[in-house]
C-alpha cells in the first residue's frame, strides 16, 4: 500500500496567540493537541516526514502559541499549545482550556483533532474533557497512543483496547491507534486519517483511500 507523503511541501506559516490571529477560516485544517511531553512535536514531524518542522523538547510553559503550518493554500496543520502541564499556573491552564474550547466550537475549517497521548499514561482527565468537547462540537477526534515502543506489544494493544472502551462511552465517533514517533510506527495510518479529513488524498495518494485496511487498536 504505497502512499506518497501528502505533506511533502508543508511549511511553517505563522504563530498566533489569539484566535483572531489565525489565518482566514477557509479551506480545511487538522489540529494537533496533547499534554506537554506526550510527543506532539515528534508526531507532527513523523507524520509530515519533516524532521524539524515542529520543535521538540521545548521549554514547558513557553509553548503557548498556536503554530500553523501550510500544506498548500487551502490546507493546514495547526499545532495547538500543550495543555494540562502541571508547572504552569492554574490561570494559564484555564486560559488555554478556554482558547481550545472556543477554537473547537468556532473554527469552521477544522476537520478533525489529533490528540497525542503517552501510551504509558493513557487518557488524563484533561484528555477526556477535551474529547467530550469534540463530541459536543461535532469535531472528529483521533487519538495517537504515542511511545508504544516503550511497551510490550501485548501491553500496547491492551492500552489501545482500554482507550477504545473509554471512547465508546465518551465520544463514540472518535478513533484510536497505536503510534511511535520514534519508530515511525502508525505513520501511514495517521497520514491516511489526515488525508481523508482534509480531502487531499485523491490528489496526493497513489492508491484510493477506500482500500485502507484495518485500524490498529481495534
Ligand atoms: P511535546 O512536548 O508533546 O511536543 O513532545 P516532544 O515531541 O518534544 O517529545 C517529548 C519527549 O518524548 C522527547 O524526548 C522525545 O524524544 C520523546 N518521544 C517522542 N515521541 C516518542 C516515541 O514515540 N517514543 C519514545 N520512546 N520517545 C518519544
Amino acid at each position: 500500500m504505497a502512499m506518497t507523503n501528502p505533506f511533502g511541501h508543508i511549511r511553517f506559516g505563522l504563530s498566533a496567540v489569539t484566535l483572531g490571529q489565525l489565518p482566514p477560516d477557509t479551506g480545511a485544517e487538522v489540529a494537533f493537541v496533547g499534554r506537554s511531553n506526550a510527543g506532539k512535536s515528534s508526531a507532527i514531524n513523523a507524520i509530515t516526514g519533516r524532521r524539524a518542522l515542529a520543535r521538540t523538547s521545548k521549554t514547558p510553559g513557553r509553548t503557548t502559541a498556536i503554530n500553523v503550518y501550510f500544506i498548500d493554500d487551502e490546507h493546514r496543520l495547526v499545532d495547538l499549545p500543550g495543555f494540562g502541564y502541571a508547572r504552569v499556573s492554574q490561570t494559564m491552564q484555564r486560559q488555554w482550556q478556554h482558547l481550545l474550547a472556543r477554537y473547537l466550537q468556532a473554527r469552521v475549517s477544522l476537520r478533525g483533532l489529533v490528540l497525542v497521548v503517552d501510551i504509558r499514561r493513557g487518557l488524563t482527565a484533561h484528555d477526556t474533557e477535551l474529547l467530550g468537547w469534540c463530541h459536543e462540537s461535532q469535531v472528529s477526534a483521533h487519538v495517537l497512543l504515542n511511545k508504544c515502543d516503550k511497551l510490550k506489544r501485548s501491553d500496547s494493544s491492551a492500552a489501545g483496547k482500554q482507550v477504545e472502551q473509554t471512547l465508546g462511552k465518551l465520544a463514540p465517533s472518535a478513533s484510536v491507534q497505536l503510534f511511535s514517533a520514534l519508530r515511525y510506527e502508525g505513520v501511514a495510518e495517521a497520514r491516511r486519517r489526515l488525508a481523508r479529513w482534509l480531502a487531499i488524498s485523491a490528489a496526493t495518494q497513489k492508491k484510493a483511500p477506500a482500500n485502507k485496511g484495518r485500524e490498529p487498536g481495534a
